[in-house]
């Protein structure tokens, strides 16, 4: 397993590749931002800043979502997966809102256990939002994270998304969890991919025993 001060030193390089590393969903208030990390579950963040232009327009906070009707959502955000149950989740998400956090609107309670709660909102969706909404430190552990951790040998193979999660929380300081996110899925999203990853050449390839191996084997 790579040691900490080892790991530290292939997450500064990667941090090197992808300076510019950033969320790449649009919006513009925690609602919106909230809605499109539902929306963004199995789906690309490309895909979901393609619908959600119209879909705010039409129903721009959680009052107006609140009183759509499903099939108006569904409509609007047909061309992601999963729309049919995403469209039930963030209309109950948006009703829950209204109903329950109905005092602290328009902003999202700033609680990690509250906002799972909400229909759609798993752990990784509300640390996106605690993070990217109110700079509440926290790692989201996506496809990326856990793909590039488990390659990076960090964690065992068969760890669950939170084993990833607290491992990274212990490996890197808390003052760079969101930062290191960001820079982890840019990492994954773009050179260290599920299918073909970057290993001939790759700047961390000396850290890295599945690389070593994927290049012995193609
Ligand atoms: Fe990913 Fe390959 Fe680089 Fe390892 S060597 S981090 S598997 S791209």
């Amino acid at each position: 397993m790579l040691s900490k001060k080892r790991y530290l030193e292939a997450l500064a390089i990667i941090e090197e590749m992808f300076p510019q590393a950033h969320g790449e969903l649009v919006w513009e208030t925690p609602f919106q931002l909230l809605i499109a990390t539902i929306l963004s579950a199995q789906a690309t963040d490309k895909g979901v800043n393609k619908a959600t232009p119209a879909l705010f327009a039409a129903f721009p906070d959680a009052q107006a979502m609140s009183q759509a009707k499903v099939e108006e959502i569904e409509a609007l955000i047909r061309t992601i997966g999963l729309y049919k149950t995403k469209a039930k989740n963030i209309l109950r998400t948006s009703q829950m809102l209204v109903a329950d956090f109905g005092g602290i609107l328009p902003d999202l309670p700033k609680d990690k256990k509250l906002l799972q709660t909400l229909p759609g909102v798993g752990r990784k969706t509300a640390n996106v939002v605690l993070a990217e909404a109110y700079g509440i430190p926290g790692i989201a552990v996506d496809t990326h994270v856990e793909r590039v951790s488990k390659r990076l040998d960090i964690v065992a193979q068969k760890a669950t998304v939170l084993e990833v999660e607290e491992k990274l929380m212990k490996l890197i300081p808390e003052d760079k969890w969101v930062q290191s996110h960001h820079h982890l899925i840019f990492f994954g999203r773009y050179h260290c991919t599920a299918k073909k990853p970057k290993c001939a050449g790759c700047p961390v390839l000396d850290y890295c025993k599945f690389g070593k191996k994927y290049l012995e084997n193609e």
